[in-house]
């Protein structure tokens, strides 16, 4: 078992469902299972309808059938195994929970100021969790969690009328892998909540600071005039658009090589004359847009263009996305 089971909690909310098995509960979160039960942050959902022979080890799995004993009135499962026939299962083994993802943003608001309450946004994936003060200023905040396919354009639309709304996701992996769904700062809940002694407790100081480095503070730093800054927004949307080709492109490449050697190879990421070449912009001019903090998405692509993992996950420029 594990001292603190939050992050364990927090990386299941990245699968779809969200639960823990009897057998991984206990071995995984022990004596903690019943205290985030208690605190309703998971709560036992319907049993498992398959489960393995324990009665000859080999590994096979059937399918649960459940006989209510007319004798008895008591309800009792079994399993068809071919090695031991029909083998009963304790109902305790069948056992599942889920995480209650209301229970946990309530408990998370609580910790970290946040006024809600928490309202489904886009089911099972996206909850307006409520509005928090946080760098002098009040913003939206929002959870998303299990993004995919089916689900990232409901995500993507709705975040992208709140371009200003702060996105936890559970994880650090998922905001590697779903972060840029939007242009939305995400923070991974993993990384400012921590189980306290009594409840959730919120590592504020974090989040201000990454408001700070994402430019979404107000700095001390003047306004530029606003020729300067739509001429600026306008070389940045140029590069970003040539990141996303790239990207595309990289993509292409990975998948190209691992079909031809077995080992997907990094295109190498442009360098800034490169994209300086490619845009028609100077390099001082690629330079500055990349030091640009508003420049998120731009950031983004650049640095994704050095990860291969991320490269082959690529599905493209989100639709409809402009650079803020
Ligand atoms: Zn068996």
């Amino acid at each position: 078992m594990v001292s603190d089971p939050l992050p364990l909690m927090l990386q299941r909310l990245d699968d779809e469902p969200p639960v823990f098995f009897a057998e991984e509960a206990h071995k995984h979160l022990g004596p903690a299972l019943e205290r985030l039960v208690g605190l309703g942050l998971l709560r036992e959902t319907t049993p498992a309808t398959s489960a393995p022979c324990w009665d000859c080890g080999r590994g096979y799995v059937g399918r649960v059938e459940f006989v209510t004993s007319s004798r008895t009135g008591r309800r009792h499962a079994y399993i068809p195994c071919p090695e031991c026939g029909a083998v009963e299962v304790p109902l305790d083994r069948l056992k599942r929970w889920a995480v209650d993802v209301p229970a946990l943003l309530a408990a998370v608001s609580d910790a970290a100021g946040v006024r809600g309450p928490p309202a489904e946004a886009v089911t099972g994936h996206l909850w307006r969790v409520g509005k928090a003060t946080w760098g002098q200023r009040p913003r939206e905040v929002y959870f998303a969690r299990h993004v995919y396919e089916d689900s990232r354009p409901a995500l993507t639309a709705e975040m992208s009328r709140r371009p200003k709304a702060l996105l936890f996701l559970p994880t650090e992996a998922s905001v590697r892998r779903w972060g840029s769904a939007t242009t939305n700062l995400a923070i991974a809940l993993e990384s400012v909540v921590t189980f306290g002694p009594a409840a959730l407790s919120f590592d504020m100081a974090y989040v201000e600071s990454r408001l700070t480095d994402s430019g979404l503070t107000d700095g001390v730093k003047a306004k530029r005039p606003p020729r300067k800054r739509a001429e600026r927004a306008g070389k940045i949307e140029a590069l970003v658009r040539e990141m996303a080709e790239h990207l595309l492109a990289a993509r292409d490449y990975a998948y190209a090589t691992k079909e031809r050697t077995g080992t997907p190879e990094l295109l190498p990421r442009p360098s800034q004359k490169d994209l300086a070449k490619r845009t028609g912009l100077t390099k001082a001019d690629v330079s500055r847009c990349l030091a640009d903090e508003s420049a998120r998405e731009l950031r983004l692509y650049w640095e994704t263009a050095l990860d291969l993992d991320q490269i082959m996950r690529w599905k493209g420029r989100p639709r409809g996305q402009k650079t803020g």
